[in-house]
């Protein structure tokens, strides 16, 4: 059994490398559609929702900079392609279960550094997306971080 939808997320750091070189092995040389997604947080979230000043063009900077990475990513990797690359606003794991469940993708492929210990405790993407994900999920080895 092939995938035939592959959604690939990237936090758009140095890490995402060895995450997008995954997906792209899963789907190369056969049909597979590759969709890649980023999400931006809300900035106000960061804060815990209750901040007393106007975040907007902070925001809009941190948007900018966004597409700029994920552009860049785009041209690194011929095989993403523009049409199928998504920047959204919210928290990562509801947008990529939405993105997935309205895309169609049958697997998420995200990046995963094995935390432990408290490091659990406070949380990781690859969990959080693992959780009420609405199709397989493969969480791609990372080194940890020093
Ligand atoms: P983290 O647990 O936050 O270090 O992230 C682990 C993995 O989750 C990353 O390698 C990405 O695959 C995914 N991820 C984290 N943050 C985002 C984001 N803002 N948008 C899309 N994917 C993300």
């Amino acid at each position: 059994m092939y995938y035939e939808h592959v959604l690939v997320a990237v936090d758009l750091t140095e890490e995402c490398d060895p995450v997008v070189k995954r997906a792209l092995a899963l789907c190369e040389g056969r049909e597979t559609k590759l969709s890649l997604v980023h999400i931006v947080e809300p900035m106000a979230m960061a804060f815990g929702g209750d901040v007393p000043m106007d975040l907007s063009q902070l925001q809009q900077q941190q948007f900018d900079q966004a597409k700029e990475r994920l552009d860049r990513l785009i041209v690194k990797y011929p095989a993403l392609k523009k049409e199928f690359s998504h920047l959204t606003y919210g928290q990562p794991r509801q947008e990529i279960h939405h993105l997935a469940k309205e895309q169609g993708c049958d697997l998420i492929v995200v990046g995963s550094h094995g935390r432990h210990g408290l490091a659990l405790l406070l949380g990781s993407t690859a969990n959080d997306v693992l959780h009420g994900a609405p199709c397989d999920v493969l969480a791609v080895h990372l080194i940890k971080r020093t």
